[in-house]
């Protein structure tokens, strides 16, 4: 019998028991840690040149390794409402922060909670606000009026952690340090070298970020690292407390992110930098993946994934880790065929830019930013459809830092990965937004960090 059969068995016999005695091949809980706007290449578990992410690099080595991860969105709330729900931003009708999660949802912590589990979630910026929606299934929601540091987050976490029983739990921690303005505290700057205040020193990334200086560019990209390795340490923070607690061996821990980040390298095409949303390069749609699998689940201990996954992969492979079947109209499939060894078919991840404010649409601060853009990854190509710039084609393989354009040189390319696009958005309705309207204070705190949202028709 194969370990996904065994694992299948154990959840059979889960569910006629209708509760959980520890062993019977599932997980128990689940702890998933999403670390916002953090790009996969500035971990070092994913070979960047500084030491970032020891933490989660202990986590990676002894677990299992996802290096072909990406969003669906390089946006906060549909990003995440992707990972709770399993539906593309577009189907879902969350295309862009402020825009609600429809009640409709399923959300895997309402599937959790009508199985017992106890959920809670600690977040720590606005744009995953519960009067955004994502709140749905969570019997706990902890948030901060704007945002808050991950320490913060991390401790009340914890104490939420201790007062649990016996019984299952999902909790879900939500850390947004590594999000501008990039501000660690002295001791994760020095580390890297980053000076003090808030980096980048200057911001209007939608009109022009080019009288960033070079030495600035530095510093800011170095403040971007400390708030990676100051997260990191939160994530270790709160595995330790799971261990103090005797809660390691039974949960499944998981750490992404919702988006990645573009530091300076739009700065002299474009204008643009250290943001995200805007642009669809593997740079804001690559993320970390890692999770730490419970013995209990009799599957391979660690191992390293090079198959494209998506954010939308996510619910399915927990509810199968955790023994539930998805009764959900997931988009997106297990992994636990890739946890056991047994690999999967290559399927692309289809990304969507953020959707355009009204504002936007009628007048564009930059040219680059009209239209609707999409982008498509393959195993051998990363494509962004041509929307207010020309198409772009990347070696996803060969120039992961995406610097030569192939557009021009191979149109039969183009033409096939168009063909892809265009195919999946024909398949793909485009829901219709909530039309909840939304609490004019979350929409106040939003562009007080900067988010472009509309007034009262998100
Ligand atoms: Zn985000």
């Amino acid at each position: 019998m194969s370990h996904r059969a065994a694992l299948l068995c154990g959840l059979a016999a889960l569910l006629a028991s209708g509760c959980f005695e520890g062993g019977g091949g599932a997980a128990k809980n689940l702890l998933l840690i999403s670390l916002d706007t953090t790009r996969a290449d500035h971990l070092s578990l994913y070979g960047y040149e500084h030491v970032t992410s020891p933490r989660i690099d202990a986590v990676a080595a002894a677990g299992h390794r996802f290096d072909a991860a990406y969003s669906v969105m390089p946006s906060t709330l549909p990003a995440h409402a992707a990972m709770f729900t399993s539906l593309h931003p577009r189907e879902l009708g969350v295309r862009g922060n402020g825009m609600p999660v429809p009640s409709t949802a399923y959300t895997l912590a309402e599937r959790l909670v009508e199985q017992g589990f106890a959920t809670a979630a600690f977040v720590s910026a606005v744009p995953l606000h519960a009067r955004l929606g994502l709140d749905q299934g969570f019997q706990h929601y902890d948030e901060p009026p704007v945002k808050r540091p991950g320490n913060e987050t991390r401790t009340r976490a914890l104490d939420w952690l201790r007062r649990q029983g016996e019984g299952r739990f999902f909790l879900f921690v939500h850390l947004y340090d590594p999000h501008t303005w990039y501000e660690a505290p002295e001791s994760a700057r020095t580390r890297f070298g980053a000076p003090g205040g808030r980096q980048p020193p200057a911001r209007d990334f939608l009109r022009d970020a080019s009288d960033l200086s070079p030495a600035m560019r530095k510093d800011a990209i170095a403040a971007y690292d400390a708030e990676i390795h100051f997260a990191d340490a939160q994530v270790g923070a709160l595995l330790d407390g799971l261990e103090a607690l005797g809660l390691r061996e039974d949960t499944l821990v998981v750490v992404t992110s919702d988006h990645g980040e573009t530091l300076d390298e739009l700065i002299d095409p474009y204008g643009y930098a250290f943001d995200h949303g805007e642009f669809l390069h593997g740079r804001e749609l690559r993320i970390p993946l890692v999770m730490s699998l419970p013995p209990a689940l009799d599957l391979p201990a660690s191992g390293v994934h090079d198959t494209l996954v998506s954010l939308l992969d996510l619910m399915p492979t927990f509810l199968e880790l955790l023994g539930l079947p998805c009764t959900a109209p997931c988009l997106g499939r297990s992994l636990v065929p890739l946890l056991d060894g047994e690999g999967i078919s290559p399927q692309p991840v289809y990304a969507e830019r953020r959707r355009l404010t009204e504002e936007e649409r009628r007048a564009p601060p930059s040219p680059w930013l009209q239209g609707d853009e999409m982008s498509v990854t393959s195993e051998d190509w990363h494509f962004v459809e041509a929307g207010g710039r020309p198409p772009e084609l990347f070696d996803r393989l060969g120039d992961p830092q995406e610097t030569r354009n192939l557009a021009a040189a191979r149109p039969e390319v183009v033409a096939r990965m168009q063909r892809l696009i265009d195919a999946w958005r024909a398949s793909h309705a485009l829901a219709e937004a909530s039309g909840v309207p939304v609490d004019p204070e979350v929409l106040e705190a939003l562009r007080s960090l900067g988010y472009a949202t509309e007034g009262d028709a998100p």
